[in-house]
């Protein structure tokens, strides 16, 4: 008997040839191919009547089998199939090439689905090698919605479809983890029967329900694990008391006036850290508004306060510009601030230390304030006594990063966390678990609006056009390529083949530069050096590009296959211009949108506001984009981008009630042992 525990080559058909290749996707048991979710699927629910098909359209149909045989082409030394079929209306002819054995199991007489595309081809109207199964009661491939599956290149959709038809029985056998407290209450259908529906749905409706159940899980856990772990930092003490009159003398000093936004978050900031329990809040704000700034205001505070502060940064081009930018600023105040990152161990009063010498000061407290890529959160590094740490532009920050911070168990840091990632309030709350926030709306004064445009293939030339002359002008731009292959991975394929064709045919007398991931990071920053000061003027770069770059002169930002990407990586590609008081562009190249992709690309022409893209994007994802390409968005998660405000708000009133029944999460161990993995849950 197979249960969700057996392996899988208990399924008949399985051999250990099979069974290998689909653990190479990471199954092994009839569970794990249960949790084998499609990431797509096709529309093929409704049949057409032959005499309605049309050339090009992706159709379903049904009817009886004529004749069906199989010829042999020398000439071209393959098997030829052919098949007649015939409904109510008309008849049609249908092709496969080198599938010999259809002939074998599907006889003339019997009654067929098919799917695929209508041709019109040399040979006439045919379907070229359409899907085809015999009509039972409901399809697997064909007359539904019909799941494809993440696979490899060894096992095809056939394959795994029929695997995953023949395990699905055992879906009834899934036992629920979440109390039917909150799945009643919620209107969410029992986990079984949504792992059953997201495989094979009975209709639209299903599946969007389906989806809502996992979705709901995955937000659920994370907001879970969060608000506990946040109810447990409380017991720690982590007062700064503010220095409100050296910090207003600070202020005063910089170059410029604080924006107004600038200003209220760094209060609330500071009076945050002046509470006895750790902040716990997240700094939004759209790229240029000018946070580091406002981290620096905070640090500056647990300086004054005798504590230290650790700032983190995705990358060492970052490390180094926040170490530059905060050093002019809190050097004057005998502040010691050091740098670490895998090619740079210095501090502000001594440019070359070794690595261990740093992490010694580190440790007796001389360094105050040290900023790093995520070298610092080697097991290696102690502090004396961190009071702060601030995290720059890292989607999923917290819980983690925070224990690992965490060497002395009386003192726990507040966090700040920095984002100019537009993650709408709702998403915010939920994913941080009610976490704080700031917000810097607006940008300092005197920036102008970056003019996004929509290239379709016909202005690719005007657009080249255009980049000489701003390059003529003493200007930069980026010129960023799309993923094209699943294989490749980082793209380095895909950038390094523009980077020829646009440095032989289109800017042969202009130098260009090349950045991908696979380059080293001496490399990488050599490659950024060369585009600062102008010597390549072009940049082409995978989507890699770092964030938070700040070259002013750039003044053009083209982004090749717009509509693979989603938009809040757009808004973040273009926040990399506009960074001066020159006009700027943003060009974005596409030749496929579909209506809906374009929709998305208007949204960029017509907000130039990252939390107003962000709201378009949360309200705008509805069922129907179930049925398509899952759009890249700013979560790395299975199912979160689905996530509406609704939905949002769902799984935090749920969270509530839980806690309300019992914090303890007793009553419920499968909760509690997920809210444990990897979390500060007390214990
Ligand atoms: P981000 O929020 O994207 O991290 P930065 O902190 O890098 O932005 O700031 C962007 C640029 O704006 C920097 O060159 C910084 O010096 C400048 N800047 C910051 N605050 C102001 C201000 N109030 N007025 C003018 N320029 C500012
Ligand atoms: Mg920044």
């Amino acid at each position: 008997m197979l249960s969700l525990e057996s392996k899988l080559t208990e399924i008949k058909g399985v051999g250990p040839t099979l069974n290998k290749q689909l653990g190479n996707l990471g199954l092994a048991t009839v569970y794990d191919l249960l949790s084998h979710f499609p990431n797509r699927y096709e529309d093929f629910s409704t049949f057409v009547n032959i005499n309605k098909l049309k050339v090009g359209e992706r159709v379903t149909l049904r009817g009886k089998i004529q004749l069906i045989n199989t010829r042999r082409s020398w000439k071209r030394r393959l098997t030829i199939t052919e098949a007649l079929i015939k409904d109510n209306t008309g008849s049609i002819k249908a092709v496969w090439f080198n599938q010999p054995y259809l002939a074998n199991t599907i006889k003339p007489g019997s009654e067929v689905m098919l799917a695929g595309v209508l041709s019109a081809g040399n040979y006439g109207l045919q379907l070229e090698h359409p899907i085809i199964e015999t009509a039972t009661r409901s399809g697997i491939h064909t007359g539904r919605l019909v799941p494809i599956y993440p696979t490899n290149s060894q096992l095809t959709q056939k394959l795994i479809r029929n695997l995953i038809a023949q395990a699905l029985p055992l879906t009834q056998a899934i036992s629920d983890w979440l109390p039917t407290e909150i799945t009643k209450k919620f209107n969410l259908p029992k986990l079984g029967i949504a792992i059953h529906n997201l495989h094979y749905p009975g209709s639209v409706q299903e599946l969007k329900l389906a989806r809502q159940r996992v979705t709901f899980d995955e937000l659920f856990i994370i907001h879970l694990k969060n608000i506990l772990a946040r109810k447990n930092l409380e017991k720690y003490k982590s007062q700064i008391i503010p220095f409100a009159n050296s910090t207003k003398e600070l202020v005063s000093s910089l170059p410029w006036l604080l924006t107004n936004d600038q200003r209220q978050a760094a209060w609330e900031i500071i009076k945050d850290l002046g509470k006895s329990r750790p902040m716990y809040r997240l700094l939004q704000g759209d790229v240029g508004s000018g946070k580091t700034v406002v981290a620096g205001l905070a640090c500056f505070n647990a300086v004054q306060a005798g504590l230290q502060t650790a700032l983190l940064a995705p990358t060492e081009i970052l490390a180094e510009q926040h170490w530059q930018t905060l050093t002019k600023i809190l050097a004057p105040w005998s502040t010691t601030i050091g740098l670490l990152t895998s090619t740079h161990h210095q501090t502000n009063n001594q440019k070359n230390t070794s690595a261990r010498e740093l992490k010694e000061k580190i440790a007796s407290g001389s360094v105050n304030l040290i900023i790093g890529t995520h070298a610092l959160l080697q097991a290696d590094i102690k502090f004396n006594n961190l009071a702060l740490v601030v995290i720059d532009e890292q989607h999923r920050f917290g819980v983690e990063q925070r224990k690992a911070l965490i060497n002395n168990k009386s003192l726990a840091p507040h966090l700040l966390s920095m984002t100019a990632t537009p993650i709408p309030r709702s998403l915010a709350l939920t994913l941080y678990g009610d976490l704080d926030i700031s917000i810097i709306k607006n940008l300092p004064a005197g920036r102008q609006p970056i003019t996004t445009k929509i290239i379709d293939p016909a202005g690719r030339q005007a657009a080249y056009n255009f980049i000489k002359q701003e390059i003529d002008k003493g200007n930069r731009a980026f010129i960023i390529c799309p993923l094209i292959e699943e294989s490749d991975h980082l793209g380095v394929k895909a950038a390094t083949t523009e980077y020829d064709r646009l440095q032989k045919e289109i800017f042969p007398g202009i130098k260009i530069g090349l950045l991908h991931g696979k380059l080293k990071s001496v490399e990488k920053n050599k490659v950024m050096v060369n585009f600062k000061n102008g010597q390549t003027p072009i940049l082409v770069s995978t989507s890699v590009v770092e964030v938070g770059v700040d070259v002013p002169e750039a003044t053009v930002i083209v982004i090749e296959g717009a509509e693979r990407f989603g938009l809040a990586q757009l808004h973040q590609f273009r926040g990399r211009v506009g960074r001066s008081e020159l006009p700027s562009y943003c060009l974005l190249m596409t030749d496929t949108a579909t209506p809906r992709g374009l929709e998305r690309l208007q949204a960029m022409t017509k907000f130039s506001n990252g939390f107003d893209l962000a709201e378009f994007d949360l309200n705008s994802r509805g069922p129907g984009d179930l049925l398509g390409q899952a759009q890249s968005g700013f979560l790395k998660l299975k199912f979160a981008e689905l996530a509406n405000a609704e939905l949002l708000k769902m799984v935090r009133e749920a969270a509530k009630l839980l806690i309300s029944l019992d914090i303890s999460l007793k009553r419920w161990p499968q909760i509690l042992a997920k809210a444990r993995q990897d979390s500060f849950h007390p214990e």
